[in-house]
């Protein structure tokens, strides 16, 4: 690597820190912003590196996705959250690799110095080896997919609203969420609620108790990290929303429009127009990264094994911490769990501890504290375990309600949220339904191809479906007899946009 000295290019935040001890924070999740905050007051210079402008409160992303919120509800820039503290400048780009022999990284194309290195780049979606399932079911971890699952369903529901054939109608309607986790199980319920009853007085052709919703998961029950009163509860709501539970089913294969799943009554073909993925996690590649280049343990799921002080062996001026790291260093030696939490407070005693090493004084011991976990199934029903103490209903939901305002980091979307989910409690509005393309449609408006009304008649319209819909409407075309609809031509929609849109 062309090495540059230690950011020295770039002005120091103030003067005084010129010499100071560099902090590179990589990734301005949960994690990283608490480490940058527990630094405010040291002596230290901070570069927060992350690839997006904004810190994401992935736990409201489904309510995105079935336009109940906007994205700029769950996002925050980070320049708003941290770049006016005096020693952090923020740096937006990707960091490709590390170098810990050197103590650098590999950043925008140049190597930089560190002192200290806290990588908290979070974790991604897998296929589990079936990367080709990725387009048909888009996962659920950034704001474009999100916006991808949103356009998937609306334009599903506009499709259908138009469709004479009965069965076309209810292939649209049809919905499948592989994976009954926190996420899956918050999906199903928010879906059920934006196609049945969110949409119900507003689309005339469509039959909103035609909406059909699969969960599948190969355990035997929802929430498996929940106490199973709870997780009885959530099958409960679920079930009684429409949402139809598939235990100990596995996906075998799937293409556009179609879902075999194994299960122990034998295999399963579902035919839906939509199908949405929250089954896998990865953790970031810079774990892997860090492994090839110095030797550290990785656990098998990919995590960057951590001591005590989430350094890693031999490297006391490493911290990884949030979804990357794998803690075993509880009361009860079980990992950290991969949550919003545990990221938190790693990051907060990682800043501390490094700001006591810095400055001689003693050094903080991190001591998680387990608040419990909660998932919300209904518009005002959610299940909480809180330290032991089980709630559902809407208690439940009060305390989700509570609990997500307290963690959401920018005042402001408390307030919008606060009040878009009122409303949405007493008026079943959602106040983000609007159906767009995605930016790149629109920047060529002479292309012939252009989803542009401006030529109008020439090339596929914004109001077409898109790649995605369109080849699973094709399958069903083709499969079931008696539907007479034209087929379409997956290359007329928005493929590469909306491939873009999932990877
Ligand atoms: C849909 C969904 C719902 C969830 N619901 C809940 C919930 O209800 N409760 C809960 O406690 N937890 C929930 N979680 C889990 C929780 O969001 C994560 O555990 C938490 O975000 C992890 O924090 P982190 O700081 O490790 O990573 P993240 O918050 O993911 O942040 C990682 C950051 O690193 C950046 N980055 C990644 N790679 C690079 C790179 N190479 N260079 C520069 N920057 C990079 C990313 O852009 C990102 O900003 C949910 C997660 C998802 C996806």
């Amino acid at each position: 690597m062309g090495k540059e000295h230690f950011f020295l290019e770039l002005e120091p935040p103030e003067e005084r820190l010129r010499h100071a001890p560099h902090v590179v924070i990589v990734g301005g999740g949960f994690a990283g912003v608490r480490a940058c905050k527990a630094l405010a007051s040291s002596e230290v210079r901070i570069t927060l590196i992350d690839k997006r402008n904004f810190n994401l409160f992935q736990p409201l992303l489904y309510q995105v996705a079935t336009g109940l919120v906007s994205k700029a509800d769950v996002a925050t820039p980070l320049r708003q959250l941290v770049g006016s503290q005096f020693n952090v400048q923020v740096l937006l780009g990707e960091v490709t690799q590390l170098n810990p022999e050197a103590k650098q990284i590999l950043f925008n194309g140049k190597a930089f110095d560190y002192d200290y290195l806290v990588l908290a780049t979070g974790s991604g979606s897998t296929y589990f080896g079936h990367e080709e399932w990725r387009s048909f079911a888009p996962p659920m971890k950034i704001l474009e997919h999100a916006e991808e699952i949103r356009r998937r369903l609306l334009m599903a529901m506009e499709q259908a609203e138009q469709m004479p054939d009965p069965n076309s109608r209810q292939f649209l309607q049809t919905v499948v969420i592989v994976g009954a986790g926190p996420t899956g199980c918050e999906m199903a319920g928010a879906v059920s609620e934006l196609m049945r009853n969110a949409m119900r007085r507003e689309f005339k052709q469509l039959d909103p108790n035609k909406t059909k919703i699969y969960l599948i998961d190969p355990g035997e029950r929802v929430l498996r990290a929940m106490p199973e009163t709870l997780s009885e509860s959530a099958r409960t709501t679920l079930e009684s929303l429409g949402v139809e539970m598939i235990f100990k089913g596995r996906v075998q294969s799937m293409q556009p429009g179609e879902v075999i799943i194994s299960s122990p009554n034998g295999d399963r073909c579902l035919q839906a127009a939509t199908v949405i993925w929250t089954a896998g996690v990865r953790p970031s590649h810079l774990g892997r990264n860090l492994a090839k280049s110095i030797g550290c343990e990785l656990d098998k799921r990919g995590r960057v094994v951590v001591e005590p002080d989430f350094s890693i062996a031999e490297h006391p001026e490493i911290r990884v911490v949030g979804d990357l790291c794998c803690y075993t260093h509880t009361a009860n030696g079980n990992p950290l769990p991969g949550m919003a939490g545990p990221a938190s407070q790693a990051g907060g005693f990682v800043g501390k501890d490094i700001a006591a090493l810095i400055s001689n004084s003693s050094r903080p011991k991190f001591n998680w504290f387990d608040f419990g976990s909660m998932a919300v199934l209904d518009r005002v029903a959610a299940v909480a375990d809180l330290r032991g103490f089980k709630f559902s209903g809407g208690i439940g939901w009060m305390f989700w309600a509570l609990a997500h305002l307290a963690f959401m980091p920018n005042p402001e979307n408390r307030i919008t949220l606060l009040f878009k989910w009122l409303v949405a409690v007493v008026s079943q509005q959602r106040s983000s339904m609007l159906l767009t393309g995605m930016p790149s449609q629109h920047l060529n408006v002479d292309a012939p191809d252009a989803h542009f009304p401006m030529l109008s008649g020439q090339g596929p319209s914004i109001a077409e479906p898109d790649a995605a819909l369109k080849a699973a409407i094709n399958y069903y075309s083709r499969t079931i007899s008696g539907v007479t609809h034209q087929p379409m031509d997956p290359k007329d929609g928005s493929e590469e946009d909306s491939t873009a849109a999932i990877k």
